[in-house]
């Protein structure tokens, strides 16, 4: 598999909203998320866990035998992460029922995921600094359906950003090499 990689919109970096960063690296450049918040305004991010050398985003999911944490690489279009518990063969985990760490508010909402091969109705939503500018990804776990929704940014060049997908990214990439 290889890295496919897209450029991305120069409309959107003359409106790109707080709480995402533009950043080139390894002659290729990319969207980062800086900050996320919980609809209550606790921050997601997680200094401690970093993925790709960036603070990762942390959600809470309920699962057989308790709680846990996953931690999702901050790089838009990558969907590399990183889960603090073993899965188990016998629950499998479908769907993130996604909680805030901090205050437990729930991230779901009723939402058809954007893409026609996957039947999910269910998304988890996040905020960027403000509160007007969110981001929403497909609840299913391996679905890369995300999509951002940014005030001033025209229709057209937001559906360009949502289709910005890494896949393919591990141990024979050199751009994320080092995971
Ligand atoms: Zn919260
Ligand atoms: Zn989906």
């Amino acid at each position: 598999m290889q890295l496919i990689h897209r450029k991305i919109p120069r409309e959107f970096l003359e409106v790109l909203p707080e709480g995402m960063k533009f950043i080139h690296r390894h002659e290729e450049e990319f969207l980062v998320v800086e900050e996320l918040s919980c609809p209550k305004g606790h921050s997601l991010m997680v200094d401690t866990v970093r993925i790709h050398d960036e603070p990762s985003i942390s959600i809470a999911v309920r699962r057989a035998g308790g709680r846990g944490l996953i931690f999702i690489d901050a790089y838009w279009g990558s969907h590399a992460k990183l889960y603090n518990f073993m899965a188990d063969p016998s629950h499998p985990l479908e769907y993130a029922d996604a909680h805030c760490p901090h205050c437990d508010v729930s991230l779901v909402v009723e939402r058809e995921c954007g893409l026609m091969e996957c039947d999910s109705r269910r998304s988890l939503v996040f905020h960027l600094p403000g509160n007007e500018n969110t981001i929403a990804v497909c609840a299913r776990l391996g679905c890369p359906d995300h999509r951002i929704v940014v005030g001033g940014a025209p229709q057209r060049v937001q559906e360009e950003v949502n289709r910005i997908n890494f896949f393919g990214y591990g141990i024979d990439d050199d751009a994320f090499g080092g995971i």
